[in-house]
């Protein structure tokens, strides 16, 4: 476990080695690069029919990968880690109204997360989708306003929006669609201690069926994969953003509660 000193100058000679390396890293193929150690490769779920009565959506399962050691070394400071009965402890006296216990069971009892990013936001690049079918010039906004709806609901995460993809902790890119039957992918690397360092979004314009994505999917989308970047996973009750068909339009109340337990603990395993 390395500790930064939260020294100011530190920090921004940290950040600027920290980018280099990660654009170097996303130039390459980040799909081959997904982790076996977080159950990583997961097909997407089902129902490739997006324009379902309920209006469902297929959101892609968030996948992760261990960054290059290179990636960490200099970085933001972080909690030390907690025993594994500490963290259980704390877990459990927070879980009534959460959904944490899906969240261990899928990512087998250990906790990704970010390090506290209040006094640095997360610096957040929402690309330009105009070159595609179905592009509403209102879409950058209405996923800014997904990271923003997140960051009000209690998590000691902040973000800011770069014009500079190089320099971003976070990218959203718009494609056209998925051959998959989803409407969303979220790729996060993290460090070997558990610690998100990087994300790519990836959000549909059409869906697998051809038919467009309307601005309240593309909202819907943007929250549900802004939950995956902040290390939340699926769960089955579809009265949360975090179904994997998502169905709702709004974060619940356990959605909230879920990632604010989350960030109660240090990134880890409870085993
Ligand atoms: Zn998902």
């Amino acid at each position: 476990m390395r500790v930064t000193e939260p020294i100011l100058a530190v920090v921004v000679i940290a950040l600027a080695a920290f980018v280099a390396t990660q654009s170097t890293v996303y130039s390459g193929n980040v799909e081959s690069a997904q982790s076996g150690t977080i159950a990583a490769v997961v097909p997407a779920e089902g129902d490739p029919d997006m324009t379902a009565p309920r209006g469902t959506l297929n959101a892609g399962r968030a996948t992760g990968r261990v960054a290059p050691r290179t990636e960490y070394v200099l970085d933001i400071p972080r909690d030390a880690p907690l025993p594994p009965s500490d963290m259980r402890r704390r877990i459990a006296a927070g879980a009534s109204g959460t959904y944490m216990s899906q969240l261990l069971l899928a990512r087998d009892s250990v906790l990704t997360r970010w390090p506290d990013r209040l006094l640095t936001p997360l610096r957040v690049w929402v690309g330009d989708g105009g070159m595609h079918e179905g592009w509403d010039t209102l879409f950058p906004t209405l996923v800014r306003d997904a990271f923003d709806e997140w960051s009000q609901s209690g998590v000691p995460v902040r973000f800011t929006y770069v014009r500079d993809s190089s320099s971003a902790d976070v990218r959203v890119r718009f494609v056209q669609g998925f051959s998959e039957g989803i409407s969303g992918r979220t790729i996060w690397s993290r460090d070997s201690a558990w610690w998100l360092v990087g994300a790519n979004i990836e959000l549909a314009l059409t869906h697998a069926g051809g038919t467009r994505v309307t601005r309240d999917q593309m909202s819907a989308i943007a929250l549900h994969e802004v939950g995956h970047l902040l290390g939340l996973d699926h769960v089955d009750d579809p009265s949360h953003i975090m179904a994997p068909r998502v169905r709702v339009r709004t974060l619940s109340e356990a959605d909230r509660a879920t990632v604010r337990l989350l960030y109660s603990v240090p990134a880890g395993s409870l085993r």
